[in-house]
């Protein structure tokens, strides 16, 4: 037997036992005749003692094992003079009568500990050597409760997980597929799924009725921070539904998750239409943990004599509470942020409600105090506040806006740690229409339904249309996102129509699911969450790298593995990828 018990599970109750552990060293230290060792491994640390009084050959050897080796120790469980409250094993130690060591170690390139000294690009290289980190250790750990809860919650709903297959044909969900091309079939090539879409709808044809699976996507995306090439979804479909019964079950599985993994209990998720999320946040993804909502100005800031807000399609505002007390250099300095490429803005206006009831503004010469007030008035602000105000076209604006919100949230610490702030972004448009291609994409992917109400608007007025989609949302952060889908032949054909589709290409590409859709498709609906995301978010952390076992890193390699790489002129060959040399 390598151990009688792990490394995290010794305490005062098992005084006096002899027991074996195992494990790797995390650190050593001598202290006069005496040597101390941390012994780790997944569970937790136990410390080692050997002494010269006890064995001095022991000590010795204990004093020639590095970091990271990986050794077998018994001996008797005591009770540690100075007790360590910080971790679970801190009341004893083992007084070792025996060392073996299993396996040497080279000197790791970084420090195993919980704020490591290793830079990025070298820990992504020894990934293996980073997940015996604490932290990576422990977001691992809160994955797979996701992943466990998920299924038990959709189990005890009914959901059956199915497996879809890999190696597919293209989806057009957005990006691009990634390809493997096949060696049987010359010229010929399968996709890597973007996402189990048509083969979910194609199960409700069969009738499976309520169906998951928490699955692998691929999608050749060009690399923004924090895509991964690869991820997961937990991707779900549900038969004779309508959109409120798909809120309410997977309303259900956040409450549950939440609930369960953090003892958390969320909310009542509120509803909130596409509109209004852009008119009042700018973000069709809003961080309602704070208000600080926009203000539209038109009516009372144009036609005064400033041709800026002359000219604007909108005139906006926020209202930044407690921030009159910004100094000439401080808003100057937020003013030059919001230029910055990234966000793009021309100019910020503002306007100071002083403590004293004082009113200042960066365009006291266009506007009187009485002009100024009415626009306090109108943003609800109160005296010591100040207005931060943008205006141009209406779409860049509000994304201007939704920055400097974000940014204001952040710096009045309303956008706290620990709070989790859900909701629902529903009615988004069906189509989005695209100034390079000049023909309409569709927002969330072809085989979302219209709402039925905008129906005839499908041949009318395509891009008024809205979709009978829906968005999860917390803190800002889309987890999931799902729509009640098209189960009529006619219908999904006038969609493709729209976006362009020949019928011939209609066919080639999706016949197969149209075909379907002519032996007794039931409405159906669904929704899939990005699982690596929700995890992350759960445990308030933005970046999803640190939440996948073996991430790529930004510019979508695995650095440890070291590919995307060169293959042999041989598979190429074989995979007909590469012309024969001597062929004319
Ligand atoms: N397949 C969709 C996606 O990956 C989700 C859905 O509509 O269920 O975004």
């Amino acid at each position: 037997m390598y151990r009688t018990h792990t490394c995290g599970e010794l305490r005062l109750s098992h005084k006096g036992e002899q027991v074996t552990l195992a494990g790797w060293v995390q650190k050593g230290r001598g202290l006069g005749g005496m040597t101390f060792i941390d012994l780790r491994d997944r569970y937790g640390i136990t410390q080692l003692a050997f002494n010269e009084e006890w064995d001095a050959d022991l000590v010795k050897d204990a004093r020639k094992v590095g970091r990271e080796y990986v050794i077998q120790v018994t001996g008797e469980v005591i009770e540690r003079a100075s007790k360590n409250s910080k971790i679970a094993t801190g009341e004893v130690e083992l007084k070792v009568n025996s060392l073996k060591v299993l396996n040497a170690s080279k000197l790791p390139p970084f420090t195993i500990e919980d704020e490591t000294d290793g830079g990025e690009e070298l820990r992504m290289k020894y990934r293996y050597l980073d997940l015996r980190r604490n932290p990576l250790k422990e977001n691992l750990m809160l994955r797979h409760r996701f992943a466990i809860e998920s299924r038990k919650y959709l189990d005890e709903q009914g959901f059956l997980e199915v497996e879809t297959p890999f190696l597919i044909k293209s989806t057009p969900e957005g990006a691009r597929d990634f390809v493997v091309p096949s060696r049987s079939h010359e010229g010929e090539f399968y996709a890597l799924p973007q996402s189990p879409q048509t083969f979910k709808q194609l199960l409700m044809v069969s009738g499976y009725d309520r169906y998951f699976q928490i699955v692998r996507c691929f999608r050749d995306e060009d690399l923004r921070a924090d895509r991964q090439p690869e991820f997961t979804q937990v991707d779900c479909e549900m038969t004779f539904v309508e959109r409120e019964d798909i809120l309410q079950i997977f309303e259900g599985l956040a409450k549950h998750l939440y609930k369960k993994i953090k003892g958390i209990d969320l909310p009542d998720f509120p509803r909130m239409q596409y509109d209004d999320a852009m008119r009042l946040y700018g973000s069709d993804k809003p961080d309602i943990r704070f208000g600080m909502e926009f203000v539209e100005l038109n009516d009372l800031a144009q036609n005064k004599g400033f041709k800026v807000f002359d000219a604007a399609e909108l005139v906006v505002a926020i209202n930044a509470p407690g921030c009159a007390s910004y100094s000439r250099k401080d808003i100057d300095k937020l003013t030059d942020w919001m230029k910055r490429p990234q966000i793009g803005a021309k100019g910020m206006v503002w306007v100071k409600y002083n403590e004293d009831g004082t009113i200042k503004s960066a365009v006291d010469k266009f506007y009187s105090e009485e002009d100024l007030k009415a626009w306090l008035d109108k943003c609800d602000a109160k005296p010591g506040d100040m207005l931060l105000v943008l205006s141009g076209g209406v779409n860049t604006t509000r994304k201007q806006m939704n920055e400097l919100r974000l940014e204001m949230g952040t710096r009045l610490g309303l956008r706290k740690q620990g709070e989790y702030a859900p909701l629902w972004v529903v009615d988004f448009p069906l189509l989005e229409w695209d100034e390079d291609s000049q023909r309409y994409h569709a927002m969330h992917h072809p085989f979302t339904s219209p709402i039925a109400a905008d129906m005839e608007l499908m041949d009318t007025d395509p891009g008024k249309v809205k979709a009978n989609a829906y968005d999860m949302v917390v803190n800002g952060v889309e987890l999931g996102g799902g729509s009640i889908r098209i189960h009529d032949r006619q219908l999904q054909k006038k969609m493709f129509e729209v976006l362009g589709f020949t019928d011939e290409e209609a066919q080639k590409q999706f016949g197969f699911l149209m075909n379907a859709f002519e032996y007794g498709a039931p409405p159906h609906g669904g929704i899939a969450f990005g699982f690596d995301r929700l995890v992350a978010v759960s445990a308030g952390q933005e970046s999803i790298r640190d939440f996948i076992a073996f991430p790529k890193n930004n510019a979508g390699r695995d650095m440890m593995i070291d590919t995307p790489s060169l293959i042999s002129d041989e598979q190429l060959h074989e995979l007909h990828l590469k012309v024969e040399q001597n062929e004319e």
